[in-house]
C-alpha cells in the first residue's frame, strides 16, 4: 500500500497523471483513507493550478423538448418531469443573464440549449449576436453548449467572440448505451475533437451516479485524457422525478470526493468544475471538493434545477483561503 501511495504522489506531481489501475485503486479506498488523499490532491491542486477558484455560471437558452433519450436528463424525450419548455430565447435575455451572471461573482458565462445539437442558421446567429455583445458590452468569459456542432459552426462561434466551448461526453464508452439509444458516443467524441481542432477550449465531462461503475468512471477519465479537453465539468445525479433514473440515490460524499480526486491525479494541469448535483451530493462535505482537486464550481441555478445562492459559494471560497478569479 505504502508503494501505491508514492507512486500516485509522484505521478500526479510530475504533471503526468496516475494510471488507469492506480486511478481504480483510488474509488475503492476506504473511508479512514480520506485525509490521506485529500492531502495529496491539495498539493496537486496547488502545485498545477494555485488557489484560484473560477465560477461559472449558465442560461437554459432552449429548454426541454430534446430528441434524446439520455436517461439522467429531465428534459429528454422519455422524461415525464414537471419542468418549463421553451424554444430559443432572445438576444436581449442572454445578455441579460450574462449581466446577472457577473453580478453573481461568475468569470465565464455558457449559453446552453437542449437538443442533440443546433443546426438552425438563425439560431446560430442568435447566439452569434449575443455572444458579441457579452464580449464588448458585459466583459465577461463566453461558453456554449449546443450539441454536437460541426467544425464549421464551431469556427462560426469563434469568429464571433467565443472562447469555450462545452460538450460532455457524460460517462464512459462501455455504459453509454444503457444511458442513451438515440445517439451514438462516436458523435460526441467527432464533436469535442472537431472543437479543439477548431481552437476552441473545450470543457467536457460527464455525470456520475447514473447506474455506472467505477471502471466506468476510470474509462471516462481516461478518455478525457486522450482527448487533451482543456477542463473537466464533474456533475452528480440529482434524480428529477418524471426521469427514468427518479429515486436513484447511489453516491455518498465520500464517493464524490473520490471522483473528483481520481480526476484530479489523473489530469494534474486540467481544471475540474464541479457542477450540477452538488449541493445533494455532497451535502455538508461542499468546501472539501477544492481539498479533492477542484478548481471551479458553478454559480446559481443548474438547467432546470435549483442552486444555492452565490454569495454562499463565494464566502465558502473565501473562509477556504482560496480566491474567486476576477474575469
Ligand atoms: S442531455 Fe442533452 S441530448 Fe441528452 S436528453 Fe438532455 S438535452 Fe437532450
Amino acid at each position: 500500500m505504502e508503494e501505491f501511495w508514492k507512486r500516485v504522489r509522484g505521478n500526479a506531481a510530475s504533471g503526468e497523471g496516475i494510471g488507469a489501475e492506480d486511478a481504480l485503486a483510488v474509488l475503492s479506498l476506504p473511508q479512514p483513507d480520506l485525509w490521506r488523499l485529500l492531502d495529496i490532491t491539495e498539493g496537486v491542486r496547488r502545485r498545477f493550478k494555485g488557489d484560484g477558484v473560477r465560477l461559472c455560471s449558465i442560461v437554459n437558452a432552449k429548454s426541454g423538448l430534446c430528441s434524446e433519450d439520455c436517461s439522467f436528463c429531465s428534459q429528454s424525450r422519455r422524461s415525464k418531469a414537471d419542468i418549463r419548455k421553451y424554444p430559443l430565447i432572445g438576444e436581449e435575455e442572454m445578455v441579460r443573464a450574462a449581466r446577472e451572471a457577473k453580478a453573481r461573482g461568475a468569470r465565464e458565462f455558457s449559453i446552453v440549449s437542449s437538443g442533440l445539437a443546433m443546426r438552425n442558421r438563425g439560431e446560430l446567429e442568435r447566439v452569434g449576436n449575443a455572444i458579441e455583445r457579452i464580449r464588448s458590452e458585459v466583459g465577461i468569459e463566453t461558453c456554449v453548449s449546443l450539441g454536437t456542432l460541426s467544425a464549421e459552426d464551431v469556427s462560426y462561434l469563434l469568429s464571433r467572440g467565443l472562447r469555450s466551448l462545452h460538450h460532455n461526453l457524460e460517462t464512459s464508452r462501455s455504459f453509454f448505451p444503457s444511458m442513451c439509444t438515440t445517439h451514438d458516443y462516436e458523435e460526441d467524441v467527432r464533436a469535442v475533437r472537431e472543437a479543439k481542432a477548431a481552437g476552441a477550449w473545450v470543457c467536457c465531462g460527464g455525470i456520475f451516479g447514473i447506474g455506472e461503475t467505477d471502471l466506468d468512471r476510470v474509462e471516462l477519465a481516461m478518455t478525457l485524457r486522450e482527448l487533451s479537453v482543456d477542463s473537466i465539468p464533474v456533475n452528480f445525479l440529482n434524480p428529477v422525478p418524471g426521469t427514468p433514473v427518479e429515486g436513484r440515490r447511489e453516491l455518498t460524499p465520500f464517493d464524490c470526493l473520490k471522483i473528483i480526486a481520481m480526476m484530479r491525479l489523473v489530469h494534474p494541469r486540467r481544471e475540474i468544475i464541479v457542477c450540477g448535483g452538488r449541493e445533494v451530493n455532497l451535502r455538508d462535505l461542499q468546501s472539501l471538493m477544492f481539498a479533492a482537486g477542484a478548481t471551479g464550481t458553478m454559480a446559481g441555478n443548474y438547467l432546470t434545477t435549483a442552486g444555492r445562492p452565490a454569495e454562499d459559494d463565494i464566502r465558502m471560497i473565501r473562509d477556504l483561503g482560496l480566491a474567486v478569479l476576477p474575469v
